[in-house]
């Protein structure tokens, strides 16, 4: 199996552990500011972020700056913070199409008020019929009351096939637009480099399955997972590899997970999975299936066919605990994932218990 890689991993770990965080952390501010200070940038959080993102080895934001030929000032930094990193960004799509719905609905709201007036004004003529029959003293009389209905009723038929075609074309384009507003919903819940659920689709869902493991009293898990040495993996093979790499790991989670379980990207190299009305035990069964179904995977580069070897996952699995906040059932997974990484990587660990509330006196 793949033991041996693993085994070189392990070995790694003991030998050279990787830099704390705090000294990463503050190199990467020290050149951040040093940059904004080069560039002569004004000094707002957006370029700060930017900046700090972009020496963090964000892929997107690497790939954005270190493929743009131009000068960056105030006005590029902006561009491109508002393309990668304003949160808005995404939702102010959602807002155009939403917009152009509400004017289509308006529109075809001004089309059914005009059928009511042209239906309420033929209707008002027939009215007026019954005492213009009685007035008429000839058969000329009655014959010109006859015409007049005659005209009328035409009117309305054509009026009528007028706003028909209308309706039709405005039905169209109403339902044209809900497509284009479930796409772009269905697009701002997706992660653009894996495909499967983003952050925002995570945090919805977390919340979503909180609430019904509350209101049904079924247990709920959720498995926090990060792959191990992934930033080896991109300075020796590059990040179009990296990228390859995190396709091929969502996929794995993706393919063994049911259907009502969410498996999302949590963010860079991370995964989340939610496991709805799964127990602890029965969570950390499917965590040791989706590290082994990785792990068994060989990493092979598609230009060259060359074998890159396996990559492996660290999970941290937790149960929700009843009357507990989000953020504290995603801090028990999290600290199992830590347990995980301490004790060699390539593992699942289960969160411990929260202790029962203390007891009032
Ligand atoms: P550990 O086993 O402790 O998790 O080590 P690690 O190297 O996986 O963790 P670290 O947090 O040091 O590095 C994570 C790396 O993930 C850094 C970054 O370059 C990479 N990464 C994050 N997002 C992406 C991405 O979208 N594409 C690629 N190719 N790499 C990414
Ligand atoms: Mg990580
Ligand atoms: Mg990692």
């Amino acid at each position: 199996m793949a033991k041996p890689e693993v085994t070189a991993e392990k070995k790694d770990v003991k030998k050279s552990p990787p830099p704390p965080e705090t000294d990463r952390a503050q190199l990467m501010a020290i050149s951040t500011l040093e940059k904004i200070e080069q560039l002569g940038l004004k000094p707002i959080p957006p370029f700060y972020e930017l900046w700090y993102r972009y020496f963090e080895g964000d892929p997107e934001i690497v790939r954005a700056i270190d493929g743009y030929q131009g000068v960056f000032d105030d006005i590029t930094c902006h561009k491109i913070y508002k393309r990668y990193l304003s949160a808005s960004a995404r939702d102010d799509a959602v807002r155009k199409v939403s917009d152009q719905v509400q004017q289509a609905i308006t529109e075809l709201a001004g089309m059914l008020g005009n059928v009511q007036t042209a239906t309420t004004e033929y209707g008002e003529t027939l009215g007026t019929v019954t005492e213009q029959i009685q007035k008429a003293d000839s058969i000329e009389d009655l014959g010109q009351v006859v015409t007049s209905i005659i005209q009328d009723t035409k009117k309305m038929v054509e009026k009528n096939q007028e706003l028909e075609v209308q309706l039709t074309s405005s039905s169209e384009t109403v339902s044209e637009l809900r497509k284009n507003l479930d796409n772009v919903k269905r697009e701002a819940m997706t992660d653009g480099l894996t495909g499967i659920a983003n952050r925002k689709a995570f945090d919805k869902a977390i919340h979503d399955t909180i609430e019904e493991a509350t209101t049904n009293s079924t247990p709920l898990c959720l498995l926090m997972i990060d792959i191990d040495f992934f930033k080896k993996f991109n300075d020796t093979y590059g990040h179009q590899i990296g990228d390859q790499v995190l396709r091929l790991v969502a996929r794995a989670l993706v393919d063994n997970v049911k259907g009502r379980d969410t498996a999302a990207r949590y963010g860079g190299e991370e995964f989340a999975i939610l496991l709805p009305e799964t127990p602890a035990f029965a969570g950390a069964k499917v965590g040791e299936m989706l590290r082994k179904a990785v792990e068994s995977k060989e990493v092979i580069n598609k230009t060259n066919n060359e074998n890159l070897g396996r990559i492996t996952l660290s999970i941290g699995v937790a149960e929700y605990h009843k009357d507990e906040g989000i953020s504290s059932f995603i801090e028990r997974a999290d600290a199992a994932l830590y347990q995980s990484k301490k004790a060699g990587r390539n593992r699942v660990t289960s969160a411990e218990p929260q202790p029962p509330p203390e007891k009032k006196a």
